[in-house]
């Protein structure tokens, strides 16, 4: 078999060098609403995702509530699961106020 050579990093070269990477079982192929061919790294193991409304970033979650299965009706097979939490990340939350240190509380009353 001759390989053919591709002049320059074409994208055909970069899915090929993802597609060997997946199959070495580096990288995995992950499912994220709205975004395509998105690929994490496998030694990241189970996890899930946060996805921020407001810059779009994704988050990573450290972390499964698991027991999915009970969550599927008798005579179904659970095989996998997605979490995707929506939201708006530490980032975007708080518009980088300066909080004063050791402002007075404000007490009830
Ligand atoms: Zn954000
Ligand atoms: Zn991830
Ligand atoms: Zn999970």
């Amino acid at each position: 078999m001759v390989r053919e050579e591709i002049p320059g990093l074409g994208i055909a070269t970069v899915y090929r060098a993802i597609n060997d990477l997946v199959e070495e079982e580096w990288l995995k192929p992950v499912e994220l609403p709205g975004r395509n061919n998105s690929y994490e790294l496998s030694e990241l193991g189970h996890h899930h995702h946060f996805i921020c409304n407001e810059c779009d970033k994704v988050y990573d979650l450290h972390g499964c509530p698991g027991q999915m299965k009970d969550l599927v009706p008798e005579g179904f097979k659970a095989k996998a699961h997605d979490i995707t939490i929506y939201g708006v990340c530490s980032d975007c939350n708080e518009p980088q106020q300066e909080v004063p240190a050791g402002s007075p509380e404000q007490l009830p009353g």
